[in-house]
């Protein structure tokens, strides 16, 4: 009979498995929080993590998880990160994932998977799906982990892939049995490593910056437009000096507001509409020409502009028109390029052009601005805005989180904002449940207080994260706006059934009981004066309070500004009387009777 010398097995004590390599990985790679629902085969992740020192913050459902680790992202610049079930936590978890990529923000997602071969047999396993092809179109970049020892190098792509570029999210699959399995520890140990500049600076040629300064100096109406991509790139203190120098009005898109504080004098946010139809020359600044911004087009914009755009990704240039300066390079590199040339020739705007626009800002403010102080009841957006502005004025380093229609709109008008990164909300795709996970994220991240602004609709989607941030006491005051439904409460059912219209929600709900349901401080209130002293009182404490706000049920517009992408509808049940009042109501925000 032959005989065999096998090695002797290794002892328990010197093997560990997946779950152990991951979380060493991850935090090889200085990972501080991880975002999550747990379940089968995933529970252990988060166990071990939190045991290692990595801060495990379990939401209530796993698209909350991913904004929340998405939030974390677009703060710091690094990807956050989130976990998920198989199938259905895992779908619920690709909707944030692709939100993050549509916004530009370094996330990935970690969601436990079925074994490759009940999967790849059909054989039909408990929440079995084929995660890494569904998720594949929703991400920047997915990936599946099949052995333990390729779980570095897994973590390591998807840190490269989630914040080199533009950023986006990044899928990583992870099959229960490529958790469970084993491998020596010195072995696992020798596999770790840290990622070395995971994302690199892009340098753009020096023959483009200047041909983009040339453009600039021929300038007579010049125009800085500041995106969500500029605030990321973290180089604040370029950009201000790129803007002064310059001496040109800025306008700053919704997640950029704070970059240069917007009470700056070259501010035009008040004189938007006036400024880009005048503006000859628009320096654009991480901000991509889609949807928002007209895509570049049309009455929105002067007919003879030329865009200087700058942008990290290629082939975001040209995407809906024709650019006169395509600068491809990151942010921080180009406008650090720009402010040498600019060093060197000095490019200054005609002072005219700037001070035209502070005109009509004044006299824009002067018409607009009594709705935020007025003192009537029952209130309006505006004069609930007004009264939180009171408060955000005083607390300039609160962070806002912010979603809905009118309340979305209203607020990112008129509540200012005076640093980089503070304001989070409805994104590139405009999508509502996102301001408590948002909040969040931002709250956990940096310790400050956050004021997360809904709309009572949108709050709907996210609300059961009052008990997150009970149970993690994280200082956030969040505040809905209720006037009684989607856009507005005063929406007819135009049938005869004695139902809700499908616009209505509850004008007199209290909001705040959920607050204290988790041991949270509520109120309700119904004056301004109400909504100054109840949110102060919440940044204060620094602890989870919620004040629901009262508003009329009148107060809003169909689909805030963006009322004009309403197709009409010409037939169906809709005729006669009924819809001459449904464009009554669209237009002027009268009742239907
Ligand atoms: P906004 O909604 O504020 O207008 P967008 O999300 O539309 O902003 O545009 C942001 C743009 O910024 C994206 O096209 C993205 O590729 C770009 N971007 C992101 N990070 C950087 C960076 N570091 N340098 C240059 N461009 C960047």
């Amino acid at each position: 009979m032959a005989t065999t010398t096998q090695a002797a097995p290794a002892a328990q004590t010197d093997l560990t498995d997946g779950f152990h390599v991951l979380v060493e990985t991850l935090l090889k790679n200085h990972f501080e929080r991880m975002y999550g629902v747990i379940g089968i085969p995933v529970t252990d992740v988060a166990r071990i993590a939190q045991a290692k020192g990595i801060r495990y913050l379990g939401l209530r459902h796993e698209s909350d998880a991913g904004n929340a680790a998405a939030a974390e992202g677009f703060i710091t610049g690094k990807p956050g990160l989130y976990l998920t079930v198989s199938a259905p936590g895992f779908l619920n978890g690709i909707v944030p994932l692709k939100e993050a990529t549509e916004n530009g923000w370094p996330v990935i997602m970690m969601s436990g998977s079925s074994s490759r071969e009940l999967i790849d047999l059909g054989e039909g396993d408990y929440e079995g799906m084929d995660q890494l092809n569904y998720a594949k179109p929703f991400a920047k970049a997915a990936y599946r982990v099949d052995k333990v020892e390729d779980i570095p190098l897994v973590v390591a792509r998807a840190i490269r892939a989630a914040c080199s570029g533009r950023p986006g999210g990044v899928y990583i699959d992870l099959p229960g049995d490529t958790l469970g399995q084993t491998i020596a520890k010195d072995a696992a140990e020798a596999l770790l490593y840290e990622v070395n500049d995971p994302a690199p600076a892009q340098i753009p040629a020096q023959g483009i910056i200047d041909q983009a300064m040339e453009v600039l100096a021929s300038a007579k109406k010049p125009l800085i437009y500041l995106g969500k991509g500029a605030a990321y790139a973290q180089c604040d203190e370029a950009v201000k000096q790129f803007v002064e120098s310059t001496g040109a009005p800025y306008l700053a898109m919704s997640m950029a507001k704070g970059l240069l504080p917007d009470n700056h004098p070259q501010n035009a946010a008040s004189a938007r509409g006036m400024t880009m139809r005048n503006a000859d020359v628009v320096v654009l600044l991480g901000a991509r020409l889609n949807w928002m911004l007209n895509f570049g087009k049309g009455k929105a914009w002067n007919e003879n502009v030329r865009f200087i755009q700058v942008d990290i990704d290629p082939t975001e240039i040209d995407n809906s028109r024709y650019i006169a300066a395509p600068v491809v390079g990151d942010l921080k590199s180009t406008v650090g390029m720009f402010n040498e040339y600019l060093a060197k020739k000095p490019y200054k705007a005609d002072p005219a052009w700037l001070e035209s626009i502070q005109a009509d800002s004044a006299k824009n403010n002067a018409r607009f601005g009594g709705a935020e102080t007025a003192t009537t009841v029952p209130m309006t957006h505006y004069n609930a805005l007004g009264a939180i502005k009171k408060v955000t004025d005083a607390n300039p380093d609160v962070y806002i989180t912010n979603e809905g229609a009118n309340a979305l709109d209203d607020c990112r008008d008129i509540i200012d904002m005076y640093l980089p990164r503070h304001r989070l909300d409805c994104g590139t795709w405009g999508v509502m449940g996102v301001g408590l996970p948002y909040a969040i994220g931002a709250a956990a991240t940096t310790g400050k207080p956050v004021i997360s602004i809904h709309g009572d609709s949108a709050f709907g989607f996210d609300g059961m994260e009052v008990e997150t941030i009970c149970r993690y006491q994280l200082p956030i005051t969040v505040v809905v706006l209720n006037n009684g439904g989607v856009y507005r409460g005063d929406f007819k059912n135009l049938g005869d059934d004695g139902d809700p219209s499908p616009l209505t929600l509850s004008a007199l709900g209290h909001y705040e009981k959920l607050m204290e349901a988790f041991g949270g401080t509520g109120y309700y209130a119904t004056t301004p004066e109400e909504v100054e002293k109840y949110v102060a009182a919440g940044v204060a404490s620094g602890k989870p309070t919620m004040v629901c706000v009262e508003l009329s049920i009148h107060s809003g517009k169909e689909s805030g500004h963006i009322t004009y992408l309403n197709p009409q509808p010409v037939t169906g049940p809709l005729v006669g009387n009924e819809q001459e009042d449904l464009a009554e109501h669209r237009e002027n925000g009268k009742l239907v009777d």
